[in-house]
């Protein structure tokens, strides 16, 4: 009977980049994934890495700038093992916080009107207003301005925050790639059900096929993590659903005469406002996301909730009428009880979670996979996951 060092519940982001982090540590791996591995959360995501956002809790911060650090090798190396892009860009985020909500991240920086209009022309749209409308307690009068409409809806302004961001499809087939390269063990089609323990240590696991043993297990089951017995890891799903548009045509020509906008390329930033956010990809594609909703585990989409996230994205930015639905989808977040990472060994020992990560499982990935690697291998983790103990919920 084989054994392995490590079993890895769940092949999303989490345990796959988990995974290759625990290969670089000489520990063998076997990874139990109940469909196909990145086909859940992962394939869902828009791919933002967001660390400059404001929403970022304070505790998370730390975590969450290591992590977007990381990114740029992290990406390089499953690239090179993989030969797949996983598309980072890093043009940078345009993003409107609504009136009161400033970013805190010391990266961040407040545009005028004229930088946005020459970074996204694609946001500079025909509203002229009296920019005292948007700025009621400047001291000085100020000139009228060609805004753009979503500045004018949101009564903020615009700020640019140097953030990067990914195609979570590409990286999940990139990891995937990577892992089966570095002799990650796959067992696909599996349901992990049960946790084994011997002598209150976990030592296996039981699927609705066989079991399988290691002597350190580790939950990345996403939104279904708590329906592992025998100690359910809390996290619960939390539905997004997302649209992907497509250019009229990709054939590279100007879309829209005498406007800049050229080639594949309509919106070149990530653009976030409380409504929406808009992600665009390398190849043309740009995604309007997301919605937040407790809808157990219904991962159907709603078409009307689908053309209002496409009116949104046209409000803040009219070059969307230049392109057509490709396609929608929902995906199940794994929220957990505070909204923050569940990171460590749970009261069984040998028995670890790394999961929770609710909106920000992409860019959390690699931050996760280095310090929960180097705890299963017994080394002190070189970031505090104190504030991510699964003891906080006992
Ligand atoms: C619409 C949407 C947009 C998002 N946008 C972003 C974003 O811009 N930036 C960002 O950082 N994050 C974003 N996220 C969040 C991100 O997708 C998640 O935090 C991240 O994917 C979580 O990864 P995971 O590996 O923990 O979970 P998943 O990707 O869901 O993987 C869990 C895996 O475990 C498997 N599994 C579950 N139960 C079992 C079992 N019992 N046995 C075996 N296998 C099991 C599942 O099949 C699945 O493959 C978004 C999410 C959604 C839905």
């Amino acid at each position: 009977m084989k054994n392995w060092d490590v079993i890895i519940i769940g092949a999303g982001v989490i345990g796959l980049s988990l995974a290759l982090r625990l290969r670089d540590e000489h520990r063998s791996v076997l990874g139990v994934e109940k469909h196909e591995p990145a086909g859940e959360a992962t394939h869902a995501a828009g791919g933002m890495i967001a660390n400059c956002d404001p929403h970022t809790p304070a505790i998370l911060q730390p975590f969450a700038d290591a992590s977007a650090a990381l990114y740029p090798e992290f990406v390089h190396e499953i690239e090179s093992e993989s030969g797949e892009s996983t598309d980072l860009r890093d043009v940078g985020t345009i993003a409107f916080f609504g009136r009161g909500n400033s970013p805190t991240h010391a990266a961040a920086r407040k545009l005028s009107v004229d930088e946005l209009r020459t970074l996204e022309p694609a946001l500079a749209v025909e509203t002229e207003i009296l920019i005292t409308c948007l700025y009621p307690d400047a001291e000085t009068p100020l000139p009228v301005f060609k805004v753009p409409s979503v500045a004018v809806e949101m009564h903020g302004p615009p700020w640019f925050l140097p953030e990067r961001c990914v195609d979570p499809r590409a990286l999940g087939r990139a990891l995937t790639k990577a892992c089966k390269k570095r002799a990650v063990d796959f067992v696909t089609g599996s349901e992990v059900l049960e946790v084994l323990t011997a002598a209150g240590r976990a030592m296996g696991v039981r699927t609705s096929h066989a079991t399988y043993h290691a002597g350190a297990i580790v939950n990345c089951a996403g939104a279904w993590a708590a329906k592992i017995e025998p100690l359910p890891i809390p996290t619960r799903p939390v539905k997004g659903q997302m649209v992907c548009v497509v250019p009229q045509s990709l054939s590279g020509g100007p879309h829209i005469p005498g406007s800049g906008i050229c080639g594949k390329e309509l919106i070149r930033h990530v653009v976030r406002t409380p409504r929406i956010y808009i992600i665009p990809r390398s190849d043309g594609r740009i995604l309007l996301g997301a919605t937040v909703e407790d809808a157990g585990f219904d991962k159907r989409t709603d078409p009307r909730k689908i053309k209002r996230l496409y009116q949104a994205g046209l409000d803040i930015a009219p070059v969307l009428s230049n392109t057509r639905i490709h396609d929608a989808w929902a995906g199940l977040r794994p929220g957990s009880p505070d909204n923050l990472p569940i990171l460590g060994e749970t009261s069984i020992p040998g028995y670890f979670a790394a999961t929770g990560h609710y909106r920000d499982g992409i860019m959390l990935a690699p931050a996760t996979a280095s310090a929960m690697a180097e705890l299963i291998t017994g080394q002190q983790p070189s970031l505090d996951l104190a504030p991510f103990s699964p003891s906080r919920f006992a």
